[in-house]
Formats: C-alpha cells, sequence, structure tokens
C-alpha cells in the first residue's frame, strides 16, 4: 500500500529520503523503532543535541519578549551563555523590522502537505524577507553543506508560496528578494547566506515535485539501500540492514548539516502555525 495522503513532507524526510530511500521507509512508512546509538560518544552527542535544543528555545524566548539580561541569568553553561550573547549581537539589526521566531507554515503540494518551521523570518525596510536559521554545530561550516541542503530549497520556496499570508504588508515581492541566512553561534563570523532566485524557484518545485510523486507510488520493500556505506555509520537501523553494529564517532561525521528531526515527532494540534 503506498504512502498515506496524511503524510507531511519535510526537508528532514526529503532528506532523509534522498540520504537512502530505505531509511525513508523504515522511518516513516515503517514507523520501525530500532534501538541504536548513531554517533560515539553517546554523552557527547547527547550534549550537543541538548545544546541545540536549550540554544533554540533561549532565543524562541528572547524573541518572544523576555529580557536578555533574564535569560542570561537563567544559564549555567557557560558555552551557552557564550552563544546566547554572541546571538544578542547578531540579530539587534533585525530586531526593527516585523519577524516572527519558531513560524510554522504548512501547505498542500502534489496532493500531500509541506511543512517548514522557520527559526526566525523578517521582512526588512527594503521590502527583503530573510530567513534566519541557527545550527549549533560545533564544526567549521562548509558553504558546500548548505548549499546543498533540501533545506536551503524548501524554506524560500515555501516562503515565497506564502508569502502573502505571512507579511500582508509585502509589496510585489520577487524571488530575488528572498535570502536564507544560516548563523552558527560556535562561528559567529562564519554566516552563511543564500540568495534566492527565480531558478533557484523553478529548480526546488521540479525537485519537489517529482520526489514526492517518486515516494508516492513506491510499495514497501522497493526502497533501496543507500550505496554509501559511510551512511550507515550514523543511521540507527544499520544492524537491521547489516551494514554494520559499530557507531560512527561524532567527530568523523561526513555530514554535519543540522536537522529539524523534531518536525516529524510535531503533535500539530499544539504549534502555533499559518496552514494554507
Ligand atoms: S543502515 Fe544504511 S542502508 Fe540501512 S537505512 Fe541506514 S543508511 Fe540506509
Amino acid at each position: 500500500m503506498p504512502l498515506d495522503r496524511d503524510f507531511v513532507f519535510s526537508a528532514n524526510n526529503l532528506q532523509d529520503y534522498l540520504d537512502c530511500p530505505r531509511r525513508f521507509e523504515l522511518k516513516y512508512f515503517l514507523k520501525q523503532s530500532w534501538p541504536a546509538i548513531t554517533s560515539h560518544p553517546v554523552q557527547e552527542m547527547e550534549y550537543k543535541i541538548q545544546m541545540g535544543n536549550c540554544f533554540h528555545k533561549i532565543v524562541h524566548q528572547f524573541l518572544s519578549g523576555i529580557p536578555g539580561n533574564v535569560l542570561d541569568n537563567s544559564i549555567d553553561d557557560p558555552d551557552l551563555k557564550g552563544w546566547f550573547i554572541k546571538f544578542q549581537e547578531f540579530i539587534k539589526p533585525y530586531l526593527n523590522f516585523p519577524y516572527f521566531s519558531e513560524f510554522t507554515v504548512t501547505m498542500p503540494f502534489e496532493g500531500f502537505r509541506l511543512i517548514a518551521v522557520f527559526d526566525f523570518i523578517t521582512l526588512t525596510g527594503s521590502n527583503k524577507i530573510i530567513i534566519g536559521d541557527w545550527k549549533t554545530t560545533t564544526r567549521n561550516p562548509k558553504r558546500e553543506l548548505y548549499l546543498q541542503s533540501l533545506q536551503s530549497f524548501l524554506y524560500p520556496f515555501m516562503m515565497f508560496e506564502n508569502r502573502d499570508h505571512i507579511f500582508s504588508q509585502v509589496d510585489k515581492l520577487r524571488k530575488e528578494d528572498i535570502s536564507m541566512e544560516y548563523w552558527f553561534p560556535a562561528f559567529p563570523e562564519k554566516t552563511i547566506a543564500l540568495e534566492y532566485s527565480s531558478v533557484s524557484y523553478a529548480t526546488s518545485q521540479e525537485v519537489f515535485s517529482s520526489l514526492i510523486k517518486e515516494i508516492a507510488i513506491k510499495e514497501p520493500g522497493s526502497f533501496d539501500k543507500t550505496t554509501n556505506d559511510k551512511r550507515c555509520a550514523y543511521c540507527q537501523y544499520r544492524s537491521l540492514c547489516e551494514r554494520g553494529i559499530q557507531a560512527g564517532k561524532v567527530d568523523d561525521a561526513e555530514n554535519e548539516f543540522e536537522d529539524d528531526s523534531g518536525l516529524d515527532n510535531l503533535d500539530f494540534d499544539q504549534i502555533e502555525e499559518i496552514t494554507f
């Protein structure tokens, strides 16, 4: 039986499909839970995840109006404190414009729905929309990685499609007026800015459309395993797939592009969202 039409596609699950169709099948289609650590040492991996979650939460509280000094005083971890101080410096110029934080958008697409949760979006005085995304990686960020990521295509695409509903005051927005900025608290000087364009828009639409149509007609058992074995070292299903039992090292991960894994566990009744 093909994928249920209630399925919601995100940058994260589409990226999973591109990385390994079998992983998509196990994780989202068959909902196969399989206990395995995805990288080691476990404590380091857990610490990184926790730091990322805490940072996003504190930033959201700050952007929702809680004073920075109140939040500063609530942070014990010195790294997290340092990240938050840098964030406040970075975000200052954007706070003069209308913005949203942790903003969820869903929209129909190819008979399914697409979802994006924007860490930050703002409409600047020059009628430009900037999508901010915080990545708490502790490895030097590589532009190529972000250029290739599905999130870099999906978020501006959904922003453009829903521009009038998100920013009612926006005036004749062109695709070229949207940009995506990845900001790294551990590397505050290394913002990666990606400009959107009509070409990127057309490519995104085509790629998402063909990917979703391809997934929609697949039957269980027809999803191939990746041919790139390196990805298996960081995958929870490696023993199930007989692709090894040893988890990869946190520091050796070939792809440290942080995902929005939480999206796949979202309680859609509990989120504030804008739905079209
Ligand atoms: S272990 Fe490898 S082949 Fe199996 S789902 Fe994970 S990435 Fe795919």
